[in-house]
């Protein structure tokens, strides 16, 4: 790979760290333990901030003051068209901030600043916008019910809300959560992920600056034991929505289940297939496997991590593959000419690196990268593996990293098997230009999204999630709203006189 160290620091413009205190009923507050902890920037391992570390209590008194402002507050009590008002403010500062918000992902996540001003905060922005408009499009059914019965249901906001958020997409995450709850009526508490606490304050601050409500939004930062637990388990939460491991989103689960039976919804890992057909223009699929593959570094759910291509293109694709994934600039994230940022933390750096290990050492064939990449920080060469069994460890587990393994395969019916044979699904790709055979397949595959002949295509508009171990519910949509309403049903006799 080519590797840029950001020798042009002194124009880069780093962000100015406003906010590292818990935002608490429209404040921002210390923590009541006064702990902190720091938040380390992936490109040197250097501190950044000192953050203040929220825990049991700090939860507490944030689901207070969102169940006050749920019980007592305007938030529910407004019009969809009212929130939706509000919304839209937000929604503008947002897109004023684009900048700061991509910096200061940049510098908590090593995510690349270009994508994050062109992609990652625009489309949070478009999330929010969404969902502004949809809150005075809520509405129930009229019920003709038995002869002697009529009724309707009513689309009630489901209450004080839980949000877990991971560290790949920070402040975009933020927005996916908040959005649909806040036009459903809610009330929350978003807790970010330790490796990420930023930019989830500031835009706490840009809400508050929007006018919304005191307690609509608090924002607890701190570890996932300790304060995510605490959410999960919390008896006066009603819903816990959860993006991260598959491995965590058990214990959300398991801590709901075990407190108050909160409703739960989990957006969890992937191990996602994509599958290149023989009649393909091999050029332009390298190029959408390679955003597929290895875009954030790896650090995505969606990842096109198994890429099975059809014997007949096999090795033209291959070889153009592993070029072009040399060619990929990693370094600094606030370069303009990078394209891969640092792993976000040193564990997941090491956990990436044994990976690669684990394939090496079971027998695939490492083509290309495999080892850090630059003399200091958190970075890892793009790295493809061939020879890869479906069973070896690199072909089965989420790696969450810039690897990707390569398998032939003849047959539809073989791809449609071998890309099924995961725990995970929460999406899947298809190349090719056979209509019969991009319908055959995306009704086969068990995933929450299919993308034909394209990749990572998100859209405000467009429901996903995961099938199997990838959890459960939907973001993003009127479906992503569904979960944050409770349906009451309303009946009443009919009487003839
Ligand atoms: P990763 O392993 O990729 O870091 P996690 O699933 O551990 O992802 O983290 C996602 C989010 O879940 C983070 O905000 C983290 O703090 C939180 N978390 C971690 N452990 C727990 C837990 N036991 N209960 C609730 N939340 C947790």
């Amino acid at each position: 790979d080519t590797h840029s160290n950001g020798d042009s620091k002194s124009s880069v413009k780093l962000p100015n760290i406003k906010f590292t205190k818990l935002f608490i009923n429209g404040e921002f507050v210390d923590s009541i333990s006064g702990k902190t902890f720091e938040t380390i920037d992936p490109r040197t391992e250097e501190v950044i901030a000192n953050i203040a570390e929220g825990d049991k209590d700090d939860i507490d008194l944030a689901v207070k003051a969102a169940r006050a402002a749920f019980d007592h507050g305007p938030w529910p009590r407004m019009s969809g068209s009212e929130r939706g008002r509000i919304m839209m403010k937000f929604v503008n500062l947002v897109e004023e901030n684009i900048e700061e918000l991509a910096l200061l992902d940049a510098i908590d996540a090593g995510k690349v600043l270009t994508y994050g001003k062109a992609r990652d905060i625009p489309f949070g922005a478009s999330v929010l916008r969404y969902y502004a408009g949809a809150a005075d499009k809520i509405h129930g059914k009229t019920l003709k019910m038995s002869n002697q019965l009529q009724g309707y249901t009513l689309h009630e906001p489901i209450g004080v809300v839980g949000h877990i958020i991971p560290w790949n997409f920070p402040a975009g995450m933020f927005f996916f959560k908040v959005s649909p709850a806040m036009a459903a009526g809610c009330t929350m508490v978003v807790k970010p992920a330790e490796q990420s606490p930023l930019s989830a304050l500031y835009c706490a601050n840009l809400a508050k600056l929007a006018g919304v409500p005191d307690g609509v939004i608090n924002v607890v930062t701190g570890f996932g034991p300790t304060a995510g637990a605490a959410i999960s388990s919390h008896m006066d939460i009603d819903c816990v929505s959860f993006t991260g491991s598959s491995e965590v989103g058990r214990l959300v689960m398991q801590a709901a289940a075990m407190s108050n039976l909160k409703s739960v919804s989990l957006e969890l890992g992937g191990k996602s297939p994509l599958i290149v057909f023989d009649d393909v223009d091999v050029d332009s699929v390298v190029n959408l496997a390679l955003l597929g593959g290895f875009a954030n570094k790896g650090e995505f759910c969606v990842c096109s991590s198994r890429i099975f291509v059809q014997e007949g293109i096999y090795d033209e694709f291959v070889t153009k593959f592993v070029k072009n994934a040399k060619n990929i600039t990693v370094g600094d994230p606030f370069d303009p000419s990078t394209r891969q940022g640092p792993q976000v933390d040193r564990a997941q750096y090491e956990k990436v690196l044994s990976y690669i290990e684990h394939g090496k050492r079971q027998g695939a064939t490492l083509v290309t990268g495999g080892k850090p990449s630059g003399d200091k920080g958190l970075y890892i060469e793009p790295t493809i593996f061939t020879n890869v069994t479906d069973d070896m460890l690199i072909a089965t587990d989420e790696i969450f990293g810039p690897v990707i393994s390569l398998f032939k395969f003849k047959t539809i019916e073989e791809a449609i098997e071998r890309a099924n044979s995961t725990r995970y699904g929460l999406a899947a790709g298809i190349a090719t230009n056979n209509l019969n055979i991009a319908n055959t397949v995306s009704r086969s595959l068990r995933a929450g999204i299919v993308w034909i002949n394209c990749y990572l295509a998100f859209d405000a508009d467009g429901p996903y999630g995961g099938y199997k171990l990838s959890g459960f519910g939907r973001e993003f949509g009127m479906e992503g709203l569904y979960k944050y309403l409770q349906v009451k049903s309303v009946v009443t006799p009919l009487h003839n006189s």
